[in-house]
């Protein structure tokens, strides 16, 4: 099986005119995350919009459209905006962080879920836990988005059809997505339709990488990552949210440990939409 994080840059000091497979990497980084045009992410994840015009790079060659991309990159994580690939860009880049892509509009996706009562079920739990902790977790993160909305929420048998069906999975689990092995991405999730369209099977799923250790316990054992923070995370996906540009928001893709509580900003989307 090939490294799992082959995307991931690893290597300082690339700058345009480089050639090779760091440059490689950092353009399937910047491709995974919505920064290059990368049609996979339109099929995927439903994001209609991504580039106008399209951003592509010639690969391996730090050309300027993978500098053109790698500054908007800097500048949404207000890193400063270099066009290289620094020291403070790799460091940030090797950060776990939610699988999700950057584009897309953080509280005006066009998406939401036409009714508020919403079911969830799960197609795998994950062995990291007992069934009743992953389930208490689930309960707990939806509960910050039903807290601020007229959403509520109830668990069903994935035979009665759920609007968001939970897994934990490892590697390639057949939406084109693969997880990539401990830290790296976490997690990933799907919007909901788009209205009044009906759903289809997987918007509004939300996948777990099972090769992450698991923990509802706070502080998390070193090695160790929280669940209900990137839970509730994923479902401001499956609401409609995208990525937060503000540090201190749920919705920020970047995981710094325990965060179980919506910042102003969380709560200002979410009511956009709801
Ligand atoms: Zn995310
Ligand atoms: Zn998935």
């Amino acid at each position: 099986m090939p490294n799992g994080k082959d995307y991931i840059p690893t290597v300082a000091g690339l700058a345009h005119g480089d050639q090779g497979d760091e440059v490689e990497k950092l353009q399937a980084y910047l491709s995974k995350f919505g920064y290059l045009t990368s049609p996979d992410l339109i099929e995927g994840f439903g994001i209609d919009t991504l580039h106008e015009p399209e951003i592509v790079a010639e690969p391996g060659t730090f050309d300027e459209n993978t500098t053109e991309a790698l500054k908007k990159y800097q500048s949404f994580y207000h890193l400063p905006v270099t066009g290289e690939l620094d020291e403070a860009t790799v460091a940030l880049m090797g950060a776990p962080r939610c699988g999700f892509p950057d584009i897309g509009e953080f509280n005006n996706s066009g998406r939401r879920w036409p009714n508020t009562n919403l079911t969830y079920g799960f197609q795998e739990f994950s062995a990291d836990l007992t069934n009743n902790q992953v389930i208490q977790a689930m309960e707990q993160a939806l509960s910050l988005w039903g807290a601020v909305t007229p959403l509520c929420f109830r668990r069903v048998a994935m035979s009665a059809g759920p609007d968001i069906i939970i897994r934990f999975v490892a590697g390639d689990h057949g939406d084109g997505f693969a997880f990539d092995g401990p830290s790296g991405t976490l997690a990933h999730a799907f919007y909901p339709p788009v209205p009044p369209s009906a759903p289809t099977p997987i918007q509004g799923d939300a996948h777990f990488d099972e090769a992450e250790t698991w923990t509802i316990a706070v502080p998390p054992p070193a090695g160790t990552t929280d669940l209900v923070t990137v839970a509730a995370h994923e479902f401001g996906h499956s609401l409609g949210l995208g990525h937060s540009a503000v540090t201190g928001a749920l919705m920020y893709a970047y995981y710094g440990g325990p965060h179980r509580f919506l910042h102003s900003d969380d709560i200002n989307g979410i009511r956009n939409i709801y």
